[in-house]
């Protein structure tokens, strides 16, 4: 019984420290892993493909009147599958490598992203005008076009 032990912790030190020395020292995740998603402002244009592929409900989307349309992503609800990824045809959200989440406030696991977008004229509904001097001259020189908050 105890040559066993004896054999097992020599083992053990002969394998040296295998574990990392995490949260002492900064961690790299390995390529490839999943973090909290990010959103390109910039680059979304409102389809709402995200919102109809996330098995988890993160993403609505709403129509706040006829020249905005409301991306809420309420993140707390993410699994970290990477489907909104896969699906944007923009490449506007990405899964990032940040995987130090934890908050103990609500409105952090939120991201709000209003886009500018104008109505059609037959069937009323939103889309994005096709240039940003079409954009202006529905939206007028609005700030936070775009924008997240
Ligand atoms: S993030 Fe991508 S998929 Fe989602 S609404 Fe914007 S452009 Fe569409
Ligand atoms: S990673 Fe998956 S669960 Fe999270 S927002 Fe994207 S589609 Fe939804």
């Amino acid at each position: 019984m105890l040559t066993a032990k004896l054999r097992e912790a020599l083992i053990c030190f002969k394998a040296g420290r295998v574990t990392l020395p995490y949260p002492f020292a900064p961690h790299d995740p390995a390529p490839g892993f999943r973090g909290k998603i990010t959103l390109d402002p910039d680059r979304c244009f409102g389809c709402g493909g995200c919102a109809n592929v996330c098995p988890a409900g993160v993403i609505q989307v709403r129509d706040a009147g006829q020249l905005l349309r409301v991306l809420e992503f309420q993140w707390r609800r993410c699994t970290y599958c990477g489907r909104c990824e896969e699906v944007c045809p923009e490449q506007a959200i990405t899964m990032s490598q940040q995987f130090e989440t934890a908050t103990d406030r609500g409105d952090d696991m939120v991201m709000r992203l209003e886009v500018f977008m104008g109505p059609c004229q037959r069937c009323g509904r939103c889309y994005v005008p096709p240039t940003p001097l079409d954009r202006m001259d529905r939206t007028g020189f609005r700030t936070g076009s775009g924008g997240r908050s």
